[in-house]
């Protein structure tokens, strides 16, 4: 068959790549210049499946809420947000009962997991390097954190999935550069999960799937795209593209052009903020990657920079508070590693993703014949990125995924 793929992002490519290796004739369309200028850009780098999580408040809604409208709060919320917003927010509260949340973190870490052992596999087959560290600790600053954690590690202990629920000082061990003051009770260290440059993995991958025939119009924007059931066509300026299916990998601008197809879905974009430090000092700099659930901050070790993301705001307007968002990554910086960097010199920058009220990625077939969307994986694209390409390239070639789909597809929205 011949796929057209929308969107050159981490999702785009690697969906081209399996496709392409399942055998068809593969065509990435992509806006911009290159792959990997949108979100897939700077993002935190985590590839931490064990660590993918839904945002909930169901075990303290009310400090959870009330927190949501502070500064510098992880997740936040702005006063006068638009109806569609309230609406969004009022289904995302539903979804976040403890029963919930189960569910949800299951189906994500199921495609996160399956996805890190396809990323690996694709990492042995070409020898890539992307500037990768091995290990992820989460700290937990308090005994509150630590009890909030249960559900995670029961998730983890259940699947048998390698962890270790470490003390203080066995934390410091695996990172001996965090500052003693840190407030530290406990980590969670997930010792197989990993960070990475996801923009350099995405351009490689990029290069493997020119080598295997998939062809990328840059610079190149889909304005609508048109069926008649049987067929399947793109707008593009004056031309049409045709094609006999086409992946929807477009991103936060997936949802416009579903809805191009009747297809409203409870989408909500959120704004997310990253600062990129050079390393002046290795010894005072972290090993691998690190987060706090209270601050929800990631430090990532990239080579010889440091990558601080965190931050979600639902709905945002871009760049319209980065002052504050970006004080508050490298706040937590200077507190856990002050010598190792200049901060001041830090880079910053921030992007877009679109999240479901549930959080779980959409992977799989449209109602209408031969759309298939792989999208809304929302904080944790990048961690998903490789298994979501095969699964489409399985759908697409008519073979069985390699992991269950339950509550994966369309079929739980629309
Ligand atoms: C600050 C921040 C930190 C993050 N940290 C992590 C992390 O640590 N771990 C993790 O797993 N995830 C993380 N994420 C999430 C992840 O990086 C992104 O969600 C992911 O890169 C999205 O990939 P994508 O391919 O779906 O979208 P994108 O990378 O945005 O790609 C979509 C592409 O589609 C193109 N496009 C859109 N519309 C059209 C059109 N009509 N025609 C042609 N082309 C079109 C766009 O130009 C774009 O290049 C983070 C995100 C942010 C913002």
């Amino acid at each position: 068959m011949q796929v057209a793929v929308i969107g050159g992002g981490i999702i785009g490519v690697s969906s081209a790549y399996f496709l392409a290796e399942a055998g068809h004739e593969v065509v990435v369309i992509e806006r911009h210049g290159n792959v990997a200028e949108q979100a897939s850009f700077g993002n935190g780098g985590l590839i931490a499946p064990g660590a993918v999580t839904h945002w909930s408040c169901a075990r303290a809604p009310r400090s959870f809420i009330a927190s949501m409208f502070k500064a510098a709060a992880p997740l936040r919320l702005r006063p006068g947000l638009r109806t569609e917003r309230w609406q969004w927010l009022r289904r995302w509260l539903a979804e976040s009962t403890l029963e919930r949340f189960c569910i949800h973190l299951e189906r994500m870490q199921r495609v996160a997991y399956y996805s890190h052992h396809v990323l690996q596999q694709v990492q042995e087959r070409h020898g890539f390097s992307f500037e990768q560290t091995r290990g992820f600790l989460q700290l937990y600053g308090d005994a509150q954190a630590l009890l909030q954690a249960q559900p995670l590690l029961d998730l983890l202990n259940e699947h048998e999935r390698p962890h270790q629920l470490i003390d203080a000082a066995a934390a410091r061990l695996i990172e001996p550069a965090l500052m003693p003051s840190t407030p530290l009770v406990g980590a969670l260290y997930l010792p197989h999960d990993e960070a990475g440059n996801c923009a350099l993995f995405t351009k490689q991958l990029k290069h493997e799937a020119q080598r295997m025939g998939v062809t990328f119009h840059f610079n190149t924007a889909v304005q609508a795209i048109q069926t008649d059931g049987m067929h399947i066509a793109l707008d593009i300026d004056e031309r049409r593209f045709h094609a006999d299916a086409v992946v929807l990998a477009a991103g936060v601008d997936s949802a416009r052009l579903l809805a191009g197809l009747g297809m409203r879905l409870p989408l909500q974009p959120v704004i997310a903020y990253a600062a990129t430090a050079t390393i002046r000092n290795f010894d005072a700099a972290p090993l691998a990657a690190l987060g706090d659930t209270g601050s929800k901050v990631i430090i990532a070790r990239l080579g010889d920079r440091m990558r601080m993301s965190a931050m979600a705001e639902p709905g945002a307007a871009h760049m319209q508070m980065p002052d504050m968002a970006f004080g508050a990554l490298l706040q937590v910086a200077g507190e856990w590693f002050p010598d190792a960097s200049n901060y001041n010199k830090a880079q910053f920058w921030s992007a877009t993703r679109n999240l479901l009220p549930d959080g779980a990625p959409l992977i799989g077939a449209t109602p209408v014949p031969h759309v298939y969307v792989n999208m809304a994986h929302g904080a944790h694209s990048w961690a998903m990125a490789a298994g979501s390409g095969k699964i489409i390239a399985d759908l697409i070639s008519g073979r069985t995924p390699e992991i269950d789909m339950d509550g994966l597809g369309l079929s739980r929205v629309c």
